[in-house]
């Protein structure tokens, strides 16, 4: 029996004694996977496992608190939900995990560049560590490490922070890679003038839609953001780069030791912003303030929700 076949037939065991499980199916055309909310047994027959499905569905448990939500997850994807049971926002004992193999993901933007125009898709198929991708005029045959999304070229954790059924995977071996973040480094190379002007450069493009934020599976307070409340008046409606940086510099410190890099927010930006450069740079200072990382143990109690007169790596009292 393939991976998907066993996936299928434990959540249809599981499915009576849950409201609803949240996996991928396939999306408006053959190249995008989208969320899949099943709650018949006909439902999870439309169930779908490929490289094409991206999306971290933790997003979708906090606003499902009071229900009994069974979750196909990859294993970064876990890291969300351990950071949402340690900020208390949902409850352990409502939630069943069904753990995937993640053999890596499709980053879009690197297909577009690598095929041009996308819109008119027929097929595609996955073969042998490659994906086909045939419009009407040709058929473009790559490499899938040659458009792995960038967040799991530093993926770090083979194995789920927590699970309830594990599974093997869409098939091939793994090709995420564990290696140090090239984008965050490059960035501190930089000296303030080249980095604020590489900012700039970027968002200026920013639209102010938010998706980013929308996107995200810890920015749980979206019908109270202070991007859009007039009381008190953060921001304005203006479209000048100051408003912009402020957003997503507030955006940035909300998500600091909470981030759990699962890049939503950067793949959901359609001006393709390199927005989580900013949230890794915070989880940088926090894992070296602190020694931690988010969502790592379910537990732990994340360092910015405590207060210790004392901070190891704090010197407040020697300046
Ligand atoms: S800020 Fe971005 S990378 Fe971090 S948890 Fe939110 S969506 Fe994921
Ligand atoms: S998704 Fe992109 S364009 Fe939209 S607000 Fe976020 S950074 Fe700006």
């Amino acid at each position: 029996m393939s991976t998907l076949e066993e996936l299928k037939t434990k959540i249809k065991e599981q499915l009576p004694d849950l409201d609803l499980v949240i996996g991928w199916k396939q999306g408006f055309d053959p190249l995008h996977a989208s969320a899949h909310f099943m709650r018949t047994e006909a439902d999870v027959d439309k169930l779908i496992l490929n490289p094409l499905c991206v999306q971290n569905l933790a997003a979708y448990l906090p606003g499902l608190k009071d229900k009994r939500v069974g979750l196909v997850a990859k294993e970064c994807d876990t890291r969300s939900i351990g950071e949402l049971l340690q900020e208390s926002l949902i409850d352990r004992d409502r939630i069943v995990v069904f753990s995937v193999k993640c053999p890596g993901g499709v980053d879009l933007v690197k297909v577009k560049d690598k095929v041009g125009e996308i819109s008119r898709v027929k097929s595609v198929d996955f073969q042998n560590g490659r994906i086909t991708i045939t419009t009407p005029e040709e058929s473009h045959n790559l490499e899938l490490e040659e458009v792995l999304p960038d967040k799991c070229l530093s993926m770090r954790y083979e194995e789920p922070v927590l699970s309830d059924f594990r599974f093997a995977g869409p098939g091939q071996e793994t090709i995420c890679r564990e290696q140090e973040d090239a984008d965050l480094n490059e960035l501190e190379g930089m000296g303030l003038d080249e980095r604020f002007a590489y900012w700039k450069h970027h968002l200026e493009r920013c639209v102010r839609c938010y998706a980013c934020r929308n996107a995200c599976p810890m920015c749980v307070c979206k019908d109270h953001c202070i991007a859009e409340t007039r009381d008190p008046h953060w921001l304005t409606q203006e479209t000048d780069i100051r408003q912009k940086w402020m957003f997503q510099l507030i955006h940035a410190m909300h998500l600091a030791g909470r981030c759990t890099e699962c890049g939503e927010c950067e793949r959901a930006c359609p001006m393709d912003i390199p927005i989580l450069s900013l949230r890794k740079k915070l989880n940088r200072e926090i894992k070296e303030l602190f020694a931690y990382t988010s969502g790592l143990d379910p537990e732990a109690r994340p360092p910015l929700m405590t207060f210790q007169p004392e901070e190891a790596n704090i010197k407040e009292r020697e300046w």
